[in-house]
């Protein structure tokens, strides 16, 4: 079997998944439990069309685990199904970021790429945050000013209170010579945020907005 599972879809399923062992412990109602595991089963299955009885068969398993030993073994075998973010040189994110003179670059971990909705990163250095992710398809690129704001707020991209920072970046207005600045809280942490990202979309709303 292929890899078929995004990122965020993969986060989905895992706080679905959490949700669900949540709910076990609290309850011991055979008919609330089942009840419980169908709607979960149900939610994952609406992220995916055209699902292969195979891998419908490897998503059902989501709803099954039923402790933290289960969870942990599941959810390593469902990492081996998820899409990973493709793996980009130094000189590929260079040239995604063509104005930035002596631009660093981090090292990213093969194995964390299965994580990531986006690839982030600070350069506490020069107070910029960086952003790489797709949208419609493109690889597409976003940097600008970045300040800590060293207290949780809600993050723009995944919507979760996390330690956050303004990211502003500034743009071209359509009349000439005009720009304009845009802030945006967003997780200091890059790494935390795409754990927290269960749907593209806000991730999207966001650098369509910045942009
Ligand atoms: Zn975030």
């Amino acid at each position: 079997m292929e890899r078929f599972i995004r990122s965020d879809q993969y986060h989905y399923i895992k706080n679905q998944s959490q949700n669900l062992l949540n709910g076990h412990m609290t309850s011991n109602d055979t008919a609330v439990k089942q009840a419980l595991q169908s709607l979960t089963n149900e939610k994952i299955l609406q992220l995916f069309s055209d699902l292969t009885s195979e891998q419908e068969q490897l998503l059902a398993q989501a709803s099954e685990v039923k402790d933290d030993t289960d969870a942990i073994l599941y959810f390593s075998r469902l990492k081996q199904y998820v899409l990973p973010f493709p793996k980009l040189s130094e000189e590929d994110i260079k040239q995604l970021f063509p104005k930035v003179k002596k631009l660093k670059v981090p090292f990213f971990r093969e194995q964390d790429l299965t994580e990531l909705s986006y690839i982030g990163w600070n350069d506490p250095g020069a107070n910029r945050k960086y952003i790489i992710t797709y949208l419609d398809g493109e690889l597409t690129s976003l940097y600008g000013h970045y300040r800590p704001l060293h207290q949780k707020s809600v993050c723009s991209i995944c919507h979760e209170q996390e330690k956050v920072g303004l990211f502003t970046s500034t743009i071209k207005s359509n009349k000439e010579e005009e720009t304009i600045s845009r802030g945006n809280y967003i997780c200091h942490d890059s790494h935390t945020c795409n754990e927290n990202i269960k749907s593209r979309e806000n991730l999207e709303t966001f650098i369509r907005r910045m942009k």
